[in-house]
């Protein structure tokens, strides 16, 4: 699938003249069509509920939209749950699923009304002394170990992953939670991540649509809830072919239909906390061309780095790259896009395809609207960049400033950076 961006040349030569590069844009209407979307795909199951795994994109402005669709949150730690609660997102709308948790965690979730995910046997007595009960409506993150595949290949490795109970503890955590009042159970599970296929879902709520038949024949759990968490991923490549929403979801009602419905279990709730899926297409990282480099390859630094976007440094992940107002010309050049950090692997593509670019060229790096600016650092005194909205009618929103040297120094109270610049 041919890679669009949704800003064009003049618009970012507009937006510049208040915003300045780099910067992280977000496309509204995207991020609108796309939700309604996954509501629409889940509209058979009459719980159907988003938990928007906050960590991909933590902005309220962001959470707000989301919200206006039914979205709830996905929290794991306790300043995504102030997030959350700033954004008047509370009680059942929010899923605490984090993992090891510290107290004040447990109790600032508690506190809300958040639906706990327990991501391991042990808090079970952790959440009891910490908070002081059991809550009524409680889940558990399962990992059934071993390597989750789908028709032979691989997806991932679950017996290698730090989440979850196993299958025996599952079936004991349950029996000692409900005799330890608990009354509404949910099942979570987590087993790959980035899934470019529409089987991941259906396959993943196959196993555990199973398991909760036999948790409840076992155990007597009512079980009110299924989350199928995230994990649906996007084509960042140009020559994969995107997910469809729709088949996803009528593949797992086809699952529902002839594993829970004859148990008796039709009225169980599916949960799902998508976060790449939800945000990554509907972002990105604009910057702009400030050295070309010709030594042993060829290098055009720009003024992004990877403590805007790490992906590509972290995980080797690739992003597309436009170069706006080229988006027709041959891609006759071959490059390394390169950042300026003190680390050489701060590349943001490496003998990449592209047309020939010119200092001052503007850059699109794709599919930063998850996992983005999320993941930014601060290595090297670098600061985060600002994040746009780019609203339906065509304006551009500024939903966080660029950070600054002052926020860069702000934990230095005991070493007043500006007092001391002050006496030079
Ligand atoms: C990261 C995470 C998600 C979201 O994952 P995506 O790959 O962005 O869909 C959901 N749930 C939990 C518990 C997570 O850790």
């Amino acid at each position: 699938m041919e890679k669009k961006a949704f800003v064009t040349k003049d618009m970012v030569e507009n937006i510049v003249k208040k915003y300045p590069t780099p910067f992280h844009i977000y496309d509204e209407k995207g991020i609108r069509e796309n939700a309604k979307a996954l509501k629409e795909a889940f509209s058979w199951n009459k719980g159907y509920k988003e938990f928007f795994a906050v960590k991909a994109t933590p902005n309220p402005f962001i959470l707000k939209i989301l919200h206006e669709y039914g979205c709830g949150t996905d929290c794991s730690s306790y300043t995504e749950l102030m997030l959350s609660d700033a954004c008047d997102i509370r009680g059942e709308d929010i899923m605490f699923s984090s993992n090891d948790t510290p107290a004040e965690e447990f109790e600032y979730a508690a506190k809300l009304g958040a639906i706990i995910n327990l991501d391991d046997f042990t808090h079970i007595n952790f959440l009891e002394k910490t908070i002081g009960y059991i809550p009524e409506t409680i889940s558990c993150r399962f990992n059934p170990g071993g390597y989750f595949s789908i028709a032979n290949s691989i997806m991932d490795n679950p017996g290698d992953s730090k989440y979850g109970f196993t299958k025996d503890q599952m079936f004991e955590g349950f029996k000692v939670l409900k005799e330890k009042g608990a009354k509404k159970f949910g099942i979570h599970s987590f087993l790959a991540s980035n899934t470019v296929t529409n089987e991941y879902y259906p396959t993943l709520a196959r196993q555990l649509f199973e398991l909760a038949v036999e948790l409840r024949d076992k155990t007597g759990a009512d079980i009110k809830f299924i989350n199928l968490s995230g994990g649906i991923g996007i084509p960042y490549r140009p020559d994969q072919e995107p997910n469809d929403i729709k088949v996803i979801g009528e593949g797992v009602r086809k699952a529902f239909e002839e594993i829970l419905v004859p148990a008796g279990m039709g009225d169980v709730a599916i949960y799902t906390e998508l976060g790449r899926f939800m945000l990554a297409p509907y972002g990105h990282l604009v910057t702009k061309a400030l050295h070309e480099k010709h030594t042993h390859k060829e290098y055009i630094g720009v003024d992004a780095c990877a403590a805007n976007l790490m992906r590509p440094a972290m995980y080797g992940a690739y992003h597309h790259i436009t170069v706006l107002g080229k988006e027709n010309a041959p891609c006759d050049h071959t490059y390394d896009i390169t950042g300026s950090l003190c680390e050489n692997n701060d590349k943001f593509a490496i003998d990449r395809q592209l047309p020939k670019i010119d200092l001052g060229d503007y850059l699109v790096i794709h599919d930063t609207g998850a996992h983005g600016f999320a993941m930014g650092y601060n290595y090297n005194g670098r600061l985060w960049s600002s994040e746009l909205l780019l609203k339906e009618d065509g304006s551009v929103q500024l939903i966080r400033r660029a950070q600054e040297p002052k926020d860069y120094f702000a934990t230095f109270d005991c070493f007043p950076i500006y007092e001391k610049l002050k006496n030079k």
